[in-house]
């Protein structure tokens, strides 16, 4: 375990104390879970999913898909969220957590764990055992797309549901990594909307790559979809480093609410 555990499991006492009557982090995290996991605002999106989840992947025939939204996972006290594309067809889209079920969760949670924000490497179910300290996982759209791709007007329809899990973390957020380029547009879109200055030109995506806007910084990080790491595009060293420089943060940066 790094400084995130430390820094964290301070952060999620402090949540959950506030939290007594459900208006702390956690009980508005919850609200909007109940919110989002009913949404069928994207025609297209709300067909696949379902589709999908009827047809079944031969290797999980048995399993029961989630077939819904995916709500944010994670630590009600987080100051690094951490933001993907949208669930995959048969891994959050079947499991009904984010990242958990395929092998780009297997690559996330192992990296988070070895940089001390999850308690687990595993993460194959909901009842894994997974937990988080001082992070939360999202995604910038929470249906799973066909082919990955949702359109830019899903992404935008999509996009109040992470303005608003932003709102509830802001007070402890300082760090966003971003997953891909669609995450890191998403992340930077909606942190310009939330009136930051966003450098201009925009900094270029790419892996590595740290945009320090002041009151947060964002990471941006290739996906570890089974496309980049099975071509070596994205590397277990490569992705480490990131999740060094995020725990790096966790050890150094104050949060705005201890500002
Ligand atoms: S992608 Fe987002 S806005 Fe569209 S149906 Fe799913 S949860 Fe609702």
């Amino acid at each position: 375990m790094g400084g995130a555990g430390a820094a964290g499991g301070a952060g999620r006492l402090r949540a959950d104390a506030g939290d007594a009557g459900g208006a702390g982090p956690g009980g508005r995290l919850r609200v909007l879970r109940d919110e989002l996991v009913g949404c069928r605002a994207c025609p297209r999106l709300v067909a696949w999913r379902e589709k999908v989840s009827r047809e079944k992947r031969a290797a999980f025939r048995d399993d029961d898909y989630w077939g819904r939204p995916v709500p944010g996972f994670g630590d009600p006290g987080a100051s690094v969220m951490v933001v993907g594309l949208a669930p995959a067809a048969h891994g959050a889209n079947r499991t009904g957590r984010m990242f958990t079920g395929d092998r780009a969760g297997d690559w996330l949670y192992r990296a988070m764990h070895k940089a001390g924000f999850a308690n687990q490497a595993l993460s194959r179910d909901r009842a894994d055992g997974l937990a988080l300290t001082g992070a939360y996982v999202t995604a910038g759209v929470r249906c799973a797309p066909p082919g990955n791709r949702p359109t830019t007007r899903e992404r935008d329809r999509c996009a109040p549901f992470l303005h608003r899990e932003i709102d509830i973390l802001w007070d402890r957020l300082h760090t966003f990594v971003a997953l891909g380029g669609f995450a890191y547009t998403v992340v930077l879109k909606t942190l310009a909307a939330r009136g930051m200055e966003i450098p201009r030109p925009r900094p270029r995506f790419a892996h590595g790559v740290e945009v320090d806007l002041g009151a947060v910084a964002v990471l941006a990080s290739y996906h570890p979809s089974q496309q980049n790491t099975f071509t070596g595009t994205l590397t277990e060293p490569m992705f480490d480093r990131v999740w060094q420089r995020a725990a790096e943060r966790m050890a150094t940066v104050a949060t705005k609410e201890g500002s």
